[in-house]
């Protein structure tokens, strides 16, 4: 039986859904208008005013706001209300650049917490459940988003933070946790060292994990799911809109539910910045629609995902947004071909092998060198130079077949690249030292 957190809004109709998001919108647009002079001169630019929008089928007129504004404005000049209003500050991990800061105040909080709440009972969750929280706390929204919402559903909540894994399993096993939130990659670490220590997936509490903040594949889900002998949830969130809880995922796991109540979602080219319609796959931009302190319009997040409203079984209304594909700025560009690491992963889990590689890109003499470390894992590791050079050759082989161009595979010792307890670091791209 599909349970939810916010039933209302969860299933609310279409029709009752636009009209709430007009409501928000026109009162949001007005707010940033009178509040921020900065995303004001970029409507005085275009020529738009808060008279202009209507609803939200106006949305398109309004101006884009992209890192680089972010970056332009740090640290206030996106601030919509006092600070004296503001309780919170978070910021980006800084996956691609400067980090960047965003302000909260107490409503902020609860509507992000809310979110984050829904994403939790989505996965099973309950006052009688242990949720053992292994996102970093601190600046990064991990784990104080997920935090609040494991206190709003009740669980019982294990704020561990990211790292000391010893530690993670020992609370885990000591404290019977039955749902994880944190990485993926941190997640697969925490299964391969459950495994080295003899713990069988029957053996592990846990039943359900919330995995998000970084790319991964359907592949290394099936992975994590099978060694922790759980189900894996998909949790999506970026700070300039809040944190994890933007889009989770739901029973299905055929996409993310995005908490359209608050943030409106549309797919634009990102190229040409044209909207696109649903099922075309582009870049993702936010509104925030109710957000007070750091509420950003038409927000770019050069993530590329497609959107759908297809009916969904587990009774949400909510869009869906697919597993985004990578970023528009993580996307390599090798020898004029486009690359993404998640093709990469894709490939290493169907030919049996763990998620633990590394892509190294070069510029030698005008050319793109492009290498791929992959670890042997200890059932397949071998120091026989004949088979290694054997399945680094098949490797390369079924790479070039996913993306059209050859890699150079190497093989390396089992644990030799190291694990992540946060994001994964997945590329060296040294041409950009040029
Ligand atoms: P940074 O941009 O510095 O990494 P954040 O920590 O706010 O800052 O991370 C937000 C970004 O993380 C998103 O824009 C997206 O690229 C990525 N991300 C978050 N959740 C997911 C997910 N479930 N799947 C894929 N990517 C995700
Ligand atoms: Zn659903």
């Amino acid at each position: 039986m599909a349970n939810y957190y916010q039933k209302e809004i969860e299933t609310m109709s279409r029709e009752d859904m636009q009209k709430l998001q007009s409501e928000k919108l026109i009162k949001q647009v007005k707010h940033v208008y009178e509040n921020v002079p900065y995303y004001k001169n970029l409507m005085d630019e275009k020529g738009i005013t808060p008279d202009d929008i209507k609803g939200i089928d106006d949305l398109h007129k309004l101006p884009f706001l992209t890192k680089a504004d972010l970056r332009d404005a740090y640290p206030y000049g996106l601030l919509a209300k006092p600070l004296e209003d503001c309780v919170r500050i978070q910021s980006t991990s800084g996956t691609t650049g400067r980090r960047v800061v965003a302000f909260y105040t107490r409503k902020d909080v609860d509507l992000w917490e809310d979110c984050c709440a829904r994403a939790i009972v989505a996965a099973g969750g309950s006052n009688k459940d242990v949720c053992q929280v292994a996102y970093g706390y601190g600046l990064f929204t991990g784990g104080p988003g997920l935090n609040g919402g494991s206190h709003k559903v009740g669980c019982l909540t294990l704020p561990m933070s990211s790292g000391n894994t010893e530690r993670q399993i020992r609370f885990m096993t000591d404290l019977s946790a039955t749902i994880l939130c944190c990485t993926p990659s941190y997640a697969a670490y925490i299964g391969e060292t459950l495994k080295e220590m003899g713990y069988k997936p029957e053996d592990i509490p846990l039943k359900a994990g919330i995995f998000g903040a970084e790319p991964w594949t359907e592949e290394m889900r099936r992975g994590i799911e099978a060694t922790l002998g759980i189900k894996a949830y998909d949790i999506y969130g970026l700070t300039e809109t809040t944190g994890p809880g933007v889009a989770f995922e739901c029973s299905e796991q055929t996409g993310m539910h995005i908490n359209e109540d608050h943030f409106y979602a549309e797919i634009i080219d990102p190229d040409t910045g044209e909207v696109l319609p649903e099922g075309s796959k582009g870049e993702l931009v936010f509104t925030s629609l109710d957000k007070e302190a750091f509420p950003l319009l038409r927000y770019r997040t050069r993530d590329i995902c497609v959107l759908t409203r297809k009916e969904c079984s587990c009774g949400r209304t909510l869009v869906k947004m697919a597993k985004p594909m990578g970023r528009t700025d993580d996307m390599l560009i090798i020898r004029g071909v486009n690359v993404f690491p998640s093709q990469i992963e894709t490939v290493l889990l169907n030919e049996g092998y763990q998620p633990n590689y590394q892509i190294v890109v070069d510029r030698v003499n005008n050319n793109d060198t492009f290498e791929v470390n992959v670890e042997m894992t200890p059932e397949i590791f071998t120091d026989k130079v004949g088979e290694i050079i054997a399945m680094e050759k098949a490797l390369a082989n079924a790479m070039k077949a996913m993306l059209g161009i050859n890699p150079a595979v190497h093989l390396v010792a089992p644990k030799s690249i190291a694990r992540s307890e946060g994001k994964a670091v997945r590329v060296i791209d040294k041409r950009k030292l040029i």
